[in-house]
């Protein structure tokens, strides 16, 4: 089974990685769908930056040469077909992060009929965690050590120098 983690991932964190972890526990290969660029949101860092940074991060993960990490745009409907994929995989933090998922889930199905998706409830201790809360945290200089892989805090240490 192929499965899809779609995601801005801007950055990574580590409620991104526990649920790659876990999406390879039951798939036999996972595709790590970075998006060229959230239209709601405003990035920090480039798909290229954002792509290169999942690499480092997730390089030491258990079961990583049954992973890839690919860039795409548009719609997560082709992209889907694109890569094979069996199903996509979304993490849950909160009732109204499934509601809007929800709805995104059965737009993309009625794009493409074969589209399923698993929505893996988030780990409690990373209900928190969001690349948004660790971006407002960073930029006031607050310490974001826990939230996120070595290389995504010197990343953006870098960023605000
Ligand atoms: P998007 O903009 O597509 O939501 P994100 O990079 O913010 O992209 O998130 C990608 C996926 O990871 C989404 O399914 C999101 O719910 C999930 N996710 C984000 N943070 C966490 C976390 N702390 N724990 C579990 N899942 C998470």
């Amino acid at each position: 089974m192929t499965a899809i983690y779609p995601g801005s991932f801007d950055p990574v964190t580590n409620g991104h990685i526990d649920i790659i972890r876990r999406a390879l526990c039951f798939a036999d290969h996972v595709v790590v769908g970075v998006v060229s660029q959230n239209v709601y949101k405003k990035g920090m860092f480039t798909q290229e930056e954002r792509v290169g940074l999942l690499r480092e991060a997730l390089s030491g993960v258990d079961g990583s040469e049954r992973m890839e990490i690919r860039e795409f745009s548009g719609l997560l409907a082709e992209f889907f077909d694109e890569c094979g994929a069996d199903v996509v995989v979304r993490g849950i933090r909160s009732p109204i992060e499934y509601e809007y998922d929800l709805a995104q889930t059965l737009a993309n199905r009625q794009m493409n009929p074969r589209l399923e998706t698993i929505f893996l409830p988030a780990n409690p201790a990373h209900v928190f965690l969001s690349s948004s809360i660790v971006k407002e945290i960073a930029a006031f200089g607050g310490d974001i050590g826990a939230m996120v892989p070595d290389c995504v805090q010197s990343a953006m240490r870098n960023k605000r120098q």
